[in-house]
């Protein structure tokens, strides 16, 4: 298995905009803006648990990505 590639990335709402996910994490989810790290393509993604780190394959170009938890303010 090849290493996660930790990834910048901005939240674009906060809680999320998907009930589910804000039902499920007790609105802890947040929707997040990045970049594929292969072709640069905008992409989104539910995080579910934004104060833990968050691996996922980006379906995008299939690259294995990390999310990691920032500091708040
Ligand atoms: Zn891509």
């Amino acid at each position: 298995m090849s290493k996660a590639l930790v990834i910048d990335y901005e939240v674009l709402f906060h809680p999320s905009k998907r009930h589910k996910a804000n039902a499920l994490s007790q609105f802890a989810a947040r929707d997040i803006l990045y970049e594929c790290p292969n072709c640069n393509e905008e992409r989104v993604v539910t995080w579910m648990f934004p104060d833990v780190s968050f691996e996922f394959v980006d379906k995008c170009c299939g690259v294995k990505v990390v999310l990691l938890p920032k500091e708040e303010e």
